[in-house]
């Protein structure tokens, strides 16, 4: 016997997630993040609350300082909050609790595809069914299917990402809602982006129902910090916070963001600026000819090209501009998908998108 024939045989066939290798001078437009640093202030507050950390003590056991800090900012009782090392582990936490079935069953997630690839990475990793449905020809929600795969499945979670990674529209409201009131398990709604679009599905978050909200402060300048959350109804959040891993989110990060979140008003300042940055970068892709570009409520942009995809990914990165390449037999055949970067980045990537389709 050897470890091998002890490890779960599904886990042989996971592919390990690989970021690109970054080189110096690189624009990098791949990956969501905000492209703009943090201003000078920021960096002083955190430099202040740095030297504060307590590094030779646990933190708090569940980031409580941080989940008040959250909890004034999307107006939720902090009791109605779960924090993870950012929201990738909110799923891993969800899954762990829901993802081994009950009654000789195996669980099942339901998601529309395409979307964020760890809802089923994360989910083969578990032993949990994907259910997949597929979005219509305009990226939105077949609400007829989803509903009919509801309840033929019975999924334990469904996970929607609005605005939706990579297609950047969010889901129409109203149709998230009709979903949500006949489902009869965990409906997530994932709102990494919503902080770019001016809309949320917070206020559907109560006692007695099942919806829920994931967060992620990644996308709006703090990726390195890691953090995630889920805001849900409280009997539901105390259960899941007996499955997550005690000191989970560690003290550096909660001091930085809690630094940065007492001033607001720089942390809108930066959301509207990358809004910008889209809105800007959005409009001058429609310039560019042959290029179909879909509307987005997010920080980046999903383009699909006259032909071959993954040539015109190759010649803008040999001129120095990392976009991600989609592009797969499918519905994103030829497909690549642009982050919103500083003004200077996005005039880069458009020339260089411009010479590579030409
Ligand atoms: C980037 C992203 C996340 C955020 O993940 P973190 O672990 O918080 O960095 C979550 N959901 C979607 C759809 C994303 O694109």
């Amino acid at each position: 016997m050897s470890w091998k024939d002890h490890l779960r045989e599904a886990v042989f066939g996971l592919e390990l997630y690989r970021p690109f290798e970054y080189r110096p001078g690189l624009v990098r437009l791949d990956a969501n993040e905000c492209s703009f640093p943090l201003e000078q202030e920021d960096r002083e507050l955190m430099a202040g609350a740095l030297s504060e950390v307590l590094v030779h003590r646990y933190p708090e056991v569940s980031g409580r300082p941080l989940r008040e800090a959250l909890a004034v900012r999307w107006r939720v009782s902090p009791d109605q909050i779960i924090l993870g090392n950012g929201s990738d582990e909110i799923i891993s936490i969800l899954y762990t609790a829901f993802g081994a079935g009950r009654a000789g069953k195996p669980a099942k997630t339901l998601f529309p595809t395409p979307t964020f690839g760890t809802f089923e990475a994360a989910a083969l990793a578990r032993g949990m069914v994907p259910v997949k449905v597929p979005l219509d020809d305009r990226f939105q929600l077949d609400e007829a299917a989803i509903a009919e795969a509801m309840r033929r499945e019975e999924p334990a979670l469904a996970l929607f990402a609005t605005p939706n990674n990579p297609t950047g529209n969010r889901f129409d409201s109203a149709v998230l809602g009709r979903l949500a009131e006949r489902f009869g398990g965990v409906f997530v709604a994932d709102e990494a982006y919503a902080d770019f679009s001016g809309r949320s599905e917070l206020a559907r978050v109560k006692e007695g129902a099942s919806f829920c909200v994931m967060k992620s402060l990644s996308k709006i300048g703090f990726a390195a910090l890691r953090l995630g959350a889920l805001v849900g109804p409280p009997d539901l959040i105390a259960q899941l916070d007996k499955v997550r891993l005690p000191y989970n989110v560690n003290a550096v990060s909660i001091a930085l963001a809690r630094a940065l979140l007492a001033n607001p008003a720089r942390l809108e300042a930066r959301i509207a600026r990358v809004t910008a940055a889209r809105e800007d970068l959005e409009r001058r892709l429609r310039d560019v000819s042959g290029l179909a570009v879909y509307p987005s409520d997010a920080n980046f942009v999903l383009v699909r090209t006259p032909v071959d995809g993954r040539g015109v990914y190759e010649r803008m990165l040999a001129r120095g501009v990392l976009v991600r390449n989609l592009s797969r037999p499918g519905p994103l055949e030829n497909c690549l998908r642009i982050t919103a970067g500083t003004p200077e980045e996005n005039e880069q990537c458009l020339a260089a998108l411009r010479a590579a389709v030409q």
